[in-house]
């Protein structure tokens, strides 16, 4: 509290970000879904050649060639995609942009009950009504919850985080036609580790009420650089670009453009990476499941494990934690029964694995 802040800052309840290392500690880093592999060759090949006298100059606004290269992997138009400054601050706007605040409405914005942490966050600093919609058994999103429930705008990440659980395009169908009036925020950080990959992007020109949105953080190893972006009809786009540019109107820099656009093109090593990883996290959730965890089919690259009989997700979160293995924990009542575990490199997984086996065995013997 300070009397020199206002009250909107006084009785905020900021995002808490997953534990960072200080630079140098030695860890295993499972807790913030990062990539292990590095970003793609042709990010370093644009660092090599950049021409730092282009910093004299302010970049561009809508990030252009970023969002050119987007629009050609993802068979758009430029003018359907705009770039912020990672996803965070994309969904931010789009929370600004699409949803009613102080309306007189006062109709709630739908989110999943367990979901992205930053929504209700969100929705609290933008003074705009929120309802959270159960989930149901096995953290199972259902469509049908969406359907004739009055709002002013939905926000669903799928896969969903931190469940990992994902609903497909007939589901996402259904939630679009059901809500016309509505925008429909679907949060795509981890779709890229969807087996067989699917994209909500297919839908946009059916729906201009569909944003997608997307990140360079996780799926392309960027989560350094900051750029996150949206796919949707120039009508979305266009609403997107007026909050920009009432806030903050160079949210992607000139290198974060050029490096974000590079390996956005690459598509070979994007695929490459995550191969491997999906294949990780298949190897890493049969340990599990072996060791008596209950394992929910991931859509990420993340896992969302119940630990077994005789030991809590606290107590093993706590004691990894005391061996440099940093996982996430969530206090939240109906999830604090489990760990989120991103998926690192397969040696990273194998040390996971073998702390695990003896924190059980341990949990065991005693
Ligand atoms: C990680 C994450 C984001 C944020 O990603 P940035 O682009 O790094 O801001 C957004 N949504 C979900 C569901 C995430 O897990």
């Amino acid at each position: 509290m300070s009397k020199y802040w206002n009250r909107k800052i006084n009785e905020a309840e900021p995002y808490v970000a997953g534990e960072q290392p200080k630079n140098g500690q030695k860890v295993i880093k499972l807790n913030t879904n990062e990539n292990p592999y590095p970003p793609s060759p042709m990010a370093r090949a644009v660092l090599r050649s950049f021409d730092i006298a282009d910093l004299r100059l302010y970049p561009d606004t809508n990030g252009t060639e970023f969002i050119e290269a987007v629009a050609e992997v993802e068979g758009v138009k430029p003018s359907q995609v705009f770039a912020g400054n990672g996803s965070d601050e994309v969904l931010a706007l789009c929370f600004q942009t699409f949803f009613e605040k102080e309306s007189n409405t006062d109709l709630p914005v739908l989110t999943p009950e367990f979901s992205y942490s930053f929504y209700p966050v969100f929705e609290k600093f933008y003074d705009i009504r929120s309802k959270k919609i159960p989930l149901r058994e096995g953290l199972r999103l259902d469509a049908d919850d969406y359907v004739n429930v009055p709002n002013c705008g939905i926000a669903i990440a799928n896969p969903n985080a931190p469940t990992s659980r994902s609903i497909g395009l007939e589901d996402i169908r259904k939630i679009l036609d059901a809500n016309k009036d509505s925008v429909v925020i679907i949060d795509e950080a981890y779709a890229e580790f969807e087996d067989p990959f699917f994209t909500a992007v297919s839908l946009i020109d059916d729906y201009p009420n569909l944003c997608v949105v997307r990140t360079t953080s996780k799926s392309y190893s960027l989560a350094g650089l900051r750029v996150g972006y949206a796919i949707a009809s120039e009508e979305l786009i266009e609403g997107l670009k007026r909050a920009r540019d009432s806030f903050n109107s160079y949210p992607t820099d000139r290198l974060a453009e050029k490096i974000a656009a590079a390996s956005v093109l690459d598509v070979k090593y994007h695929e490459e990476c995550i191969k491997k990883i999906i294949r990780t996290r298949t190897n890493t959730a049969e340990e599990l499941k072996s060791m008596g965890f209950d394992v929910p089919d991931s859509s990420a690259n993340f896992i969302f494990a119940r630990p077994p009989r005789g030991i809590d997700a606290e107590t093993l979160y706590l004691n990894l934690r005391a061996k440099g293995i940093l996982v996430r924990y969530f206090k939240t009542p109906g999830i604090n029964d489990r760990l989120r575990i991103t998926i690192g490199t397969d040696d990273e997984m194998e040390k996971f694995i073998a702390n695990v086996r003896e924190e059980i065995s341990n949990a065991k013997d005693s």
